[in-house]
């Protein structure tokens, strides 16, 4: 999978952080997502769609590689 997040989409409003710890994080000056790794193995594909499901604004893209 090929994780992507759209920084001007992101409100920070945090669950992909609550939900996928180990994948995205927030920048201590404005509290937007940043990716930790954009390759997740196919295993976490129902976690990723989680995420992808939580965020409100849909900034978070996973695609199949
Ligand atoms: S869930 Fe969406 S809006 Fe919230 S921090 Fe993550 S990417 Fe940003």
């Amino acid at each position: 999978m090929k994780l992507t997040v759209d920084r001007k989409a992101c409100t920070g409003a945090g669950n992909c952080v609550r939900l996928a710890p180990d994948w995205f994080d927030q920048d201590d000056d404005e509290g937007l997502v940043v990716l930790l790794g954009d390759a997740p193995p196919d295993g976490l594909r129902p976690l990723m769609k989680d995420v992808v499901d939580a965020c409100p604004t849909g900034a978070i893209r996973v695609e199949s590689s």
